[in-house]
């Protein structure tokens, strides 16, 4: 066993993909620890597939290595790998029962009768089916479906559940219940959740960490609250969340000009004069009255959100911002903005991760010890 992943629940170690000559995913790395709920988060064809696919055993790396609990398990076929995946289109056995779906797995292993109908019934709980054990699956709606299929994952005892887009298919209202259930079973089983979704909402709302996804590689790792806050490039920012991208420059250390104007930051390492791009997100944005303010616009359009309001609003340059407000404005309105500056997020052109890891490590904010 190799020593420095022993307490990992799965490693990926410059694991490539290559079709013909089609790059499915770059040199990709991940440190999974064990009992966490991880989002593998980009749009489609970016590469999620592929990297859960290849944890599971359905598809071999062109390189690299993958451990699972601390074991290489590049020559361990599928089916011995304590790996179980739940797919967005459910797959489960049409002209058998919820019951014998579920079942299906422990069969194949010749676990006795008993110790099937324990462990069925005990998934069927966890996924609030019980008493629907003789229910064909053509009677069920999109959402128990699903229900079954994670049943059926989770009754192998899985160390890690890997989850492809298993939301996508189902209305909002029953996306959001099913993330509940999501949430709570990931936290009673304790094994690691590797989710795979295009949805930002849900990706935040779900995980313990977020890797953002762009063309075969991931571009950016985090909590949801750092990506959100600290978007390393304008894909990220934009796919994450809504928000305010400004072109920039910076003047010195702490100092950023946009707008025609030089605002207070909080991001500094970077060299002066260079063009850079800063974040600022609608609801970090405080109307303010025009009089004693750096930027003044006028709002070209007032939609109502249910708890918030979103204005649209443009600059003298023209520049549309995007503000969300609790309070009302109207339309043609000339209104002043107040931004803080922990809310002015500078983001360099091409900075790798581990760079921008760096700069905002050194530099963080709020350190309380000086
Ligand atoms: P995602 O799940 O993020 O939508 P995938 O991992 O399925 O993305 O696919 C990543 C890329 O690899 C895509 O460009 C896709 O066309 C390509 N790809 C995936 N599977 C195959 C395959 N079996 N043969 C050829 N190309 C593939
Ligand atoms: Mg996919």
């Amino acid at each position: 066993m190799d020593k420095k992943y022993e307490n990992m629940s799965v490693v990926l170690e410059g694991v490539s993909k290559t079709y013909d000559d089609e790059v499915a995913l770059k040199t990709v790395d991940l440190e999974l620890e064990k009992g966490k709920f991880y989002t593998l988060l980009g749009p489609s064809g970016c590469g999620k597939t592929t990297i859960l696919n290849i944890i599971a055993g359905f598809v071999e790396p062109s390189s690299g290595n993958v451990y699972i609990n601390g074991e290489n398990v590049n020559d361990l076929p599928a089916n011995k790998r304590k790996v179980n995946t739940v797919f967005q289109n459910y797959s489960l056995f049409p002209h058998m029962n919820v019951y014998d779906n579920i079942a299906f797995g422990l069969n194949i292993k010749k676990v006795d009768k008993k110790t099937i109908d324990v462990e069925v019934k005990k998934a069927l709980k966890m996924v609030n089916l019980e008493g629907f054990e003789k229910r064909k699956i053509s009677q069920m709606s999109g959402g128990q479906r699903q229900r079954v299929a994670i049943a059926r994952a989770i009754v192998n005892r899985p160390d890690v559940l890997l989850l492809d887009e298993p939301l996508s298919a189902l209305d909002l209202k029953l996306r959001k219940s099913m993330q509940v259930l999501l949430s709570n079973l990931q936290w009673e089983l304790g094994i690691t959740f590797i989710f795979v979704t295009h949805d930002q909402e849900e990706a935040l709302a779900l995980s313990d960490e977020i890797f953002v996804m762009d063309k075969g590689e991931i571009v950016q790792s985090g909590s949801p609250v750092d990506i959100y806050d600290e978007p390393i490039n304008r894909y990220v920012a934009e796919f994450i969340g809504e928000s305010n991208i400004l072109e920039a420059v910076m003047v010195d250390d702490y100092k950023v000009k946009f707008s025609n104007k030089v605002f207070d930051c909080e991001d500094a390492g970077i060299p002066s004069g260079e063009r850079v791009e800063v974040v600022i997100r609608p609801e970090d944005i405080t109307v303010a009255s025009p009089e004693n303010s750096d930027i003044n616009m006028r709002v070209d359009n007032v939609l109502f959100r249910g708890v918030f309001n979103e204005l649209i609003c443009y600059d003298d340059d023209n520049f549309r911002w995007k503000i969300h407000t609790t309070r009302r404005f109207y339309e043609d309105q000339v209104i002043g903005i107040d931004i803080d500056p922990s809310d002015i997020h500078v983001m360099r052109f091409n900075e790798s991760e581990d760079d921008f890891d760096k700069r905002i490590e050194k530099y963080a904010i709020g350190d309380d010890d000086e």
